[in-house]
């Protein structure tokens, strides 16, 4: 017999914590988001029953109409993470749709959030998606050969600055995808490199909140744990495979 996704979020809430534990965290501190793209409000709410509020998309048209429903169907707030890639012209319907955004990967973009989410009067808590495994497919600031060669931070340095400057944004820290492999170990150094860059960031930035590391997938969450992940975005392990992705 087939699962429900209620069982597969006990499960994946006992890995969750189990990992935290072996790396002696609190499992409380990390976040779980159920990336619902390419599902149905139907696996929403299955999941709110199961006691998640954080849902994750990556599309803005998908989101719109999957947020407005669960929006009448569910009883408490849910918090909606926005964490594929954005379109400037799409920036608009990103403020008015989610609360986090984990894709911030330029300025533009920055400020066309920022300018739209001071028209609705909303603040947004942002990641700055950052790429350090070289892999040209990868959106995010292009971080591959830091620390080794650390002139490579300068312009995400300057810009951190640019954004931290921006009303109706809050810098809460960074997120990274390592390139897809069936390892999950292999993850495990772009990981440790995303934690030393947030702490660098830190100290350049001492007034800025922005310890939030936004790492782990179904593959590697667990080794993302062990290495100081807050948030991971979660979807085939609590809703099984997309058919499309
Ligand atoms: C789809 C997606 C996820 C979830 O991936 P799974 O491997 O299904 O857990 C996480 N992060 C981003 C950015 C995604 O696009």
């Amino acid at each position: 017999m087939a699962t429900t996704i209620s069982e597969q979020v006990v499960r994946v809430q006992e890995r969750i914590a189990a990992a935290a534990r072996r790396a002696g965290r609190d499992p409380a501190d990390v976040l779980l988001v159920a990336v619902t793209k390419t599902h149905g409000v139907d696996a929403i709410q299955a999941a709110y029953e199961a006691g998640l509020r954080h849902f994750g998309e990556n599309r803005v048209e998908e989101a719109e109409s999957k947020i407005n429903s669960a929006k009448s169907i569910l009883p408490d707030l849910v918090t909606w993470h926005m964490i594929g890639h954005i379109q400037s012209r799409k920036a608009a319907g990103v403020s008015s749709l989610f609360s986090w955004v984990h894709s911030v990967d330029r300025l533009k973009v920055a400020g066309k959030l920022n300018e739209s989410a001071s028209v609705l009067g909303r603040d947004i808590d942002v990641l700055i998606e950052v790429n350090l495994s070289g892999e040209a497919s990868k959106e995010g600031y292009a971080l591959f050969q830091w620390p080794d060669n650390p002139t490579q931070a300068d312009s995400l340095l300057q810009d951190i600055e640019a954004i931290a400057a921006l009303p109706a944004l809050r810098i809460r820290g960074l997120m990274a995808m390592p390139p897809f492999s069936p390892d999950p170990e292999l993850s495990r150094p772009v990981f440790r490199r995303l934690r030393a860059l947030r702490d660098f960031l830190h100290d350049r930035f001492p007034t800025l909140d922005c310890q939030q590391l936004s790492i782990g997938m179904s593959g590697d969450f667990e080794v993302a744990i062990e290495e100081g992940s807050t948030i991971v975005r979660l979807g085939t392990v609590l809703f099984g495979g997309r058919k499309v992705d």
